[in-house]
């Protein structure tokens, strides 16, 4: 029988949503967000899908701007600049996996920080890294930090290992606990021994997309486990990066997989949306907004 209990990431970003609903209904404009394709991928345009049907539940309007993976770099850099500069747009993210050619990082660096929803720009990921969580941080480390606060259990003071360093994951994570005075360790590829230290951790974040390798036994009774992963196992079944069943006889509290992390991303990104068009600035072109 399980004993953890369950953040349950789909209702929680649900009742989020009732609420953001309400915020936008008493705006005087809806949010813009703008999302920008390139090339064809179809995990990317299930993505996008899942955040315009997400979007459009809230009266947020999504606008998809697609271009050809022919596209250079300069020429993309440019239609950002419009985006940039249109009044009427809040927010603006680009949809990863980037093609190669394009260089990803100066791509979401040309992001104006007012409208950079997804926080990956070198502002936003600044002020994080200066001891801020607030603003325009990243939607998914953002969303974990919510279900964090769902356990009402203290973070202060916390020994937490977040396993993965990626950009848009670990990184910001690992600051955001920090920022909280969790103790964070930060564990990676090359990371040695890592089950001796997640078995001390009060915290276990598993973002490795290592299909099930945090097991029963590499956590201690009562700790706290969440898990970032997204993995396809043969069957075709989804599976995280833990192993659910071992982990929920023995830890506190644990996220499903889906049904956790994920919903709780795509709740975060409108959220910042929100707030982008709340504070964004106002246009002098006399056309009202
Ligand atoms: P990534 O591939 O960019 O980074 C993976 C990280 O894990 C790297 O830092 C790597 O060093 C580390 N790692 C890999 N193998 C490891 C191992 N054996 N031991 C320890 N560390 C190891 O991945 P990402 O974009 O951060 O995503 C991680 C996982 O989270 C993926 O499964 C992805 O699909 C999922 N994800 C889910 C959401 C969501 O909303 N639920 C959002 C983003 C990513």
């Amino acid at each position: 029988m399980s004993k953890a209990k369950i953040l349950d990431g789909k209702k929680i970003a649900a009742d989020l949503r009732l609420q953001m609903k309400a915020q936008v209904d008493a705006m005087d404009e809806p949010p813009i967000l703008a999302v920008v394709m390139v090339g064809e991928n179809e995990a990317s345009r299930i993505y996008v899908r899942n955040k315009q049907k997400a979007a459009a539940e809230i009266g947020i309007i999504c606008q998809v701007y697609e271009f050809s993976d022919s596209i250079g770099e300069n020429a993309l850099l440019q239609s950002l600049d419009e985006l940039n500069e249109n009044h009427h747009i809040h927010g603006i993210i680009v949809q990863q996996p980037l093609p190669p050619h394009l260089n990803a990082q100066n791509i979401l660096r040309h992001i104006s920080p007012s409208k950079d929803v997804d926080g990956f720009g070198l502002y936003n990921s600044g002020k994080l890294m200066s001891g801020e969580n607030g603003g325009l941080a990243a939607a998914t480390p953002k969303g974990i930090l919510r279900l964090l606060e769902e356990t009402k259990e203290p973070l202060s003071g916390k020994l937490a290992v977040v396993i993965g360093r990626s950009q848009i994951v670990g990184r910001p994570l690992a600051q955001m606990l920090l920022n909280m005075d969790c103790t964070v360790l930060i564990a990676h590829s090359k990371t040695k021994n890592l089950k001796e230290l997640t078995k001390q951790a009060d915290i276990v974040v598993a973002a490795c997309g290592q299909p099930q390798m945090v097991k029963g036994d590499w956590v201690k009774d009562g700790a706290i486990v969440i898990d970032v992963g997204i993995n396809r196992k043969e069957d075709g079944k989804l599976c995280g990066d833990t192993v659910f069943d071992e982990l929920s006889e023995k830890v506190s509290w644990i996220t499903p997989v889906p049904g956790g992390v994920g919903p709780m991303t795509v709740a975060m990104l409108l959220e910042n949306t929100i707030y982008a068009a709340l504070h964004a600035e106002k246009c002098c072109c006399h056309c009202g907004h």
